[in-house]
C-alpha cells in the first residue's frame, strides 16, 4: 500500500512528502483505508509506529469534505488525549498537515493560560487537541461548541481511562 492509493489531494501529498514519509507505516496501512472510508477504528499500535498520522491524515480529508467550511463556528475535528505532552506532540503532528489546507489548529491543555486559551478558540478553529479537562472548562466557559465536531479521536484511550477521565470523556462525547 502507498499513500498514492489514500486519494490524498495534491497538496496533502507534498505535505507528506516534505515530511519525508515514502510509505504508510503498518498501523497506517491498516486504519487509513477504514477510517477513510467512514467508519469508527480501535486501533492499537505502539509509540513510533505513526499512529498520529493515521487519524490526522484522514481528519484532514474530513474537514475539506465539508460543504458549509468556513460559514459555521466549532471545531469539526477533536482529538482528547491524556497528557499535556501528548496533546503537544499532536498538536504539532496536525499543524504540518493542516497547514497545507488552511486549516487552524488550537491546543488546549492545563498550564496554559485560559484566557489565551479563549481567545484562541473565539477566534475560530477547525481541529482542536486538548486534554479532556480542559476542553470542558473552555465549552462551559463557551469558548467553543461541538455542534460542528463529526470527527473524534481518543488517543490512548485506556490511559485516559486509567486515569480516571471516564465522566469527561462521556460528557465531551454527548455535547
Ligand atoms: P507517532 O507514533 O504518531 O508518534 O509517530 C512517530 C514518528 O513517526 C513521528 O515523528 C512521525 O512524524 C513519524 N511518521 C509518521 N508516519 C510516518 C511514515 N509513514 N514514514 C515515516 N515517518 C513517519
Amino acid at each position: 500500500r502507498t499513500f498514492e492509493d489514500c486519494g490524498f489531494s495534491a497538496e496533502l501529498m507534498k505535505a507528506i512528502a516534505k515530511q519525508a514519509y515514502e510509505k504508510p507505516t503498518p498501523i497506517q496501512c491498516q486504519a487509513l483505508p477504514i477510517v477513510l472510508s467512514g467508519r469508527d477504528v480501535i486501533g492499537i499500535a505502539k509509540t513510533g509506529s505513526g499512529k498520529t498520522a493515521s487519524f490526522v491524515l484522514p481528519m484532514i480529508v474530513h474537514i475539506m469534505d465539508q460543504p458549509e467550511l468556513g460559514k459555521e463556528e466549532g471545531p469539526i475535528g477533536v482529538v482528547c488525549a491524556p497528557t499535556r505532552e501528548l496533546a503537544h506532540q499532536i498538536y504539532l503532528e496536525a499543524k504540518k498537515f493542516a497547514k497545507a489546507h488552511g486549516i487552524r489548529v488550537s491546543a488546549v491543555y492545563g498550564g496554559m493560560s485560559k484566557l489565551d486559551q479563549f481567545k484562541e478558540l473565539k477566534a475560530g478553529c477547525e481541529i482542536v487537541v486538548a486534554t479532556p479537562g480542559r476542553l470542558i472548562d473552555m465549552i462551559k466557559m463557551k469558548a467553543l461548541t461541538m455542534l460542528r465536531t463529526t470527527y473524534l479521536v481518543l488517543d490512548e484511550a485506556d490511559r485516559m481511562f486509567d486515569l480516571g477521565f471516564e465522566p469527561q470523556i462521556r460528557s465531551i462525547i454527548v455535547k
